[in-house]
């Protein structure tokens, strides 16, 4: 199977369908493991983030509020999400999530015009990779905060009002209306001038760095949470491996646990993101595989190393 390609349609596809979707008809729900943007007009299904977040905006502290309509709720949606989530894991991430495929495709125009990724050290990858953590404390608490400490109600959504994707992705229908600011009072003018520098801001780092969003996305560290019980599983056969590196090289989230690994089977860690490109890249049959259940959905081996290769996709 060439890789590439299969994500590259898979991808593709997804993006039309999540994109798109609701002006056929299509109604993928409002839990969906991805960053599939409700602010855009006729999209296929919402991301989970904004049902969090507004599940949590109108639940009381108390136990008997939380066993109410509105918290029986917040359990209904998390609930579909963990299923979604169990069902296909890190896939949401590596090959359907539109947010994903935005920034696959600016790392597409930046290397075809030949400007280098911007580079930074491992410890600093390390510690970039628990702000997505912080994100997803904040885009709970802060909605708790509104129902219980009588936080003003403008900050609802936290997350939303600065995610990058909500200017960005209406782009894609034509619709603008996100780029404006919200003038209503001090909090939306404030929140929709951060909401405008973050985004301009993110979009250049995800022109200069692969996956540079994903390293923040609190998505990514939900998914996480469960996928150790998924039905996708990463492994790796350490007797094949033979510790050469290209894994880690060829590694968008720069991950090393996958090389570094000598004993267990299970390398899926938390910032991964189930693109494969590892697998893709490693030259030694069935040293790296991705299995849903007990079958086989892609593995390494030296006659796609060897393609991959022949076509400079290694780097
Ligand atoms: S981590 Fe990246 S691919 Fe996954 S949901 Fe977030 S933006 Fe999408
Ligand atoms: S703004 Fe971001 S977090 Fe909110 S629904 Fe859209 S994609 Fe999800
Ligand atoms: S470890 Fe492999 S599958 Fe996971 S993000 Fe890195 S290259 Fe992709």
């Amino acid at each position: 199977m060439n890789l590439t390609r299969s994500r590259l349609l898979v991808q593709s596809l997804s993006f039309g369908i999540l994109t798109y979707g609701g002006r056929f008809g299509l109604n993928l729900g409002h839990a969906l493991p991805c960053l599939s943007c409700p602010y855009v007009n006729g999209c296929g299904g919402h991301c989970f983030l904004m049902a969090l977040q507004g599940s949590f905006w109108g639940v009381q502290a108390s136990l008997s509020a939380l066993a109410g309509p509105r918290g029986l709720e917040t359990l209904r949606m998390l609930a579909l999400f963990i299923l979604l989530a169990l069902q296909l894991s890190k896939l949401w991430c590596g090959w359907i999530c539109p947010f994903g495929t935005l920034q696959d495709a600016l790392t597409w125009v930046r290397s075809r015009l030949g400007i280098p990724e911007a580079r930074w050290s491992w410890a600093t990858s390390d510690r970039l990779r628990w702000v997505k953590y912080i994100f997803l404390l904040l885009l709970l608490a802060i909605p708790l905060m509104i129902a219980n400490l009588g936080l003003h109600g403008d900050y609802g959504l936290p997350f939303c009002q600065i995610c990058p994707a909500k200017p960005l992705m209406p782009l894609f229908t034509g619709d603008t209306a996100h780029l404006a600011i919200d003038t209503t009072n001090a909090i939306t003018t404030a929140m929709t001038v951060l909401s405008l520098l973050l985004a301009g801001g993110f979009l250049a780092g995800m022109f200069f760095r692969e996956r540079f969003f994903c390293i923040f996305c609190p998505m990514l560290a939900l998914l996480g949470l469960v996928q150790r019980f998924g039905l996708v599983r990463f492994t790796k056969n350490v007797n094949a491996c033979v510790g050469c590196g290209s894994c880690a090289r060829s590694c968008p989230l720069e991950i090393r646990t996958v090389r570094a690994e000598l004993v267990k089977r299970d390398v899926m860690s938390p910032e991964c993101m189930a693109c494969m490109t590892c697998a893709d890249s490693c030259a030694h049959d069935g040293s790296l595989s991705f299995h849903w259940l007990k079958w086989r959905i892609f593995a390494s081996s030296a006659v796609g190393a060897a393609r991959r290769f022949r076509k400079g996709l290694f780097s």
